[in-house]
């Protein structure tokens, strides 16, 4: 069973600035990949795709979250603050990608009717450079 709140918690803990999301990178593959879905690595950095396909013809529909974090020193005020030092999930990205990791979990515990679903776990977006790539 997926908790997105730890999975919220543990991204918060450990943030990356855009273009070094590494750490978030590979956390989102191991845990993809623990659902039993098949996540492709390195797309435009540390971008992290996964396409769930269903048997029948249908509509692809895409989901996105942010994984990158911003310079921004955290006070910590709860057990999950921030551990590295000026840099902090200010804008919310670690949410997002938790959010995005919730669909995902529900998606390899359901099956798909008809058509795919694309999920786009994408880094450097306080920059721009994560979608461009
Ligand atoms: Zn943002």
């Amino acid at each position: 069973m997926f908790n997105p709140i730890l999975f919220r918690h543990r991204l918060h803990k450990q943030p990356e600035l855009s273009g070094y999301e590494k750490n978030t990178s590979d956390v989102i593959v191991q845990t993809l990949t623990s659902f039993g879905l098949k996540p492709i690595s390195g797309v435009g950095g540390y971008g992290v795709v996964v396409v769930i396909k269903s048997t029948e013809d249908g509509p692809n529909l895409l989901f996105r979250a942010d994984t990158d974090a911003l310079p921004i020193h955290e006070v910590p005020c709860h057990e999950h603050g921030s551990e590295i030092h000026g840099v902090m999930h200010a804008c919310g990205h670690d949410g997002h990608a938790a959010s995005l990791m919730a669909l995902a979990y529900k998606l390899s515990q359901t099956k798909l009717q008809r058509g795919s679903v694309t999920l786009i776990f994408q880094p450097s977006e306080e920059n721009g450079q994560g979608a461009l790539a």
